[in-house]
């Protein structure tokens, strides 16, 4: 079954085709020759999923999903939330959030740094909305760990159960445990009962 994933993210697309296995194929606005950004201009993850959903629906009319995700830390009251991508900047840069990051939490020991990734994924499938949601509890480190896996905010995660960050763990492990693993689960249970009509892409 083919399905567009509406990112520019490598990284999660990889992890998308992973969980979703060989009876998927995912592809990208990018790989069809659409290399431009999505927009993504709501104050909510689920308003950001469905837009970039949308936005894609819109431009090839095939089945097609998306996914927002955000770090919330119970100690910055959720932040940086919704706003995780642009957290030190609008040039959207994952070391200099991180680094942010790291500064705000600074002084405050590892058990009270309790966190969560959230993630909202959005399905279109025949011009119908469907969400899944899926979370990952855990910690930031006290500092950036030397893993190279993964990216955005994972160097600086713990996740609940582990004692590394997800930058340290293979891409199986990470979708094992991870809220775009969980979420994109739920999709794939949804897309395996409800297969819908054959694409023409
Ligand atoms: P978005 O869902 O691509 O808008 O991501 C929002 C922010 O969270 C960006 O800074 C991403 O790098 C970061 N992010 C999204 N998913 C993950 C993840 O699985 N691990 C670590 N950071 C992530």
């Amino acid at each position: 079954m083919k399905l567009i994933f509406a990112t520019n993210n490598p990284h999660k697309q990889e992890e998308a085709q992973v969980i979703l296995g060989p009876a998927f194929q995912v592809l990208t606005p990018a790989s069809l020759g659409f290399p431009g950004d999505l927009p993504e201009t709501h104050d909510t993850l689920r308003g950001n999923s469905i837009q970039k959903a949308s936005a894609v629906w819109n431009l090839f009319q095939e089945d097609c999903f998306a996914d927002d995700t955000g770090l919330e830390v119970d100690a910055l009251d959720g932040a940086p939330g919704v706003y995780s991508a642009r957290y030190a900047g609008s040039d959207k840069d994952p070391a200099a959030n991180r680094r942010r990051l790291l500064k705000e939490l600074e002084g405050l020991p590892f058990e009270k740094r309790t966190a969560r990734f959230r993630c909202v994924v959005s399905l279109i499938q025949g011009g119908e909305l469907h969400v899944f949601e899926g979370t990952c509890e855990g910690h930031i480190a006290l500092q950036e760990s030397e893993g190279v896996q993964g990216f955005g905010y994972d160097s600086i995660f713990v996740p609940e159960g582990l004692d590394v960050t997800i930058a340290e763990i293979s891409i199986e492990e990470k979708n094992r445990l991870s809220h775009r693993g969980k979420a994109m689960r739920l999709l794939q249970c949804h897309l395996l009962q409800n297969p819908g009509s054959s694409s023409s892409i």
